[in-house]
């Protein structure tokens, strides 16, 4: 989160939003790759918006602050995918999960877990990685992900 302003109010307008906005997702995971995870939060209505959008998918409102989160949260629900993308084929089947952080803002992604290990209220807690250092082959991402770190939920 470089600019403090971007921090207190979202963009209003679209030429406020520039490809390093924490406001897009090349921003949501510049910060995150420096160890933050941000999310928005609507000011009218109070929904969470995690990857951060410059408006509430909620309400609409376009007053929207960012705020750091925890990185612990639980399961709300959990499924396997046995065909996931090229670049988590070695890691099949894998484990997905939407997490209910302790902020309650929600964000999906990966479990370090099989299947049968996961239940619903399960603590977990997020974790950054280097692409490689899981066994993903950078090949396989686009160009504009290869940048951007893998997020994944190990059971706590
Ligand atoms: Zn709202």
């Amino acid at each position: 989160m470089q600019d403090t302003d971007a921090t207190t109010t979202g963009p209003l307008a679209p030429d406020d939003i520039t490809a390093d906005s924490p406001f897009t997702l090349p921003g949501f995971f510049a910060d995150l790759a420096d160890g933050q995870l941000v999310a928005a939060q609507c000011t009218e209505c109070d929904e969470h918006m995690l990857p951060p959008r410059p408006a509430c998918y909620n309400c609409g409102s376009r007053a929207v602050t960012l705020e750091e989160q925890p990185r612990t949260g639980e399961v709300i629900s959990y499924t396997s995918v046995n065909r996931p993308p090229s670049a988590f084929a070695d890691l099949a089947p894998i484990t997905v999960a939407v997490i209910e952080l302790d902020s309650s803002a929600r964000l999906s992604g990966r479990v370090e877990a099989p299947l049968e290990e996961v239940s619903i209220g399960d603590r977990v807690e997020l974790q950054v990685c280097d692409p490689e250092a899981i066994g993903i082959d950078p090949e396989f991402q686009l160009s504009y992900e290869e940048d951007w770190p893998i997020h994944v939920f190990k059971p706590v």
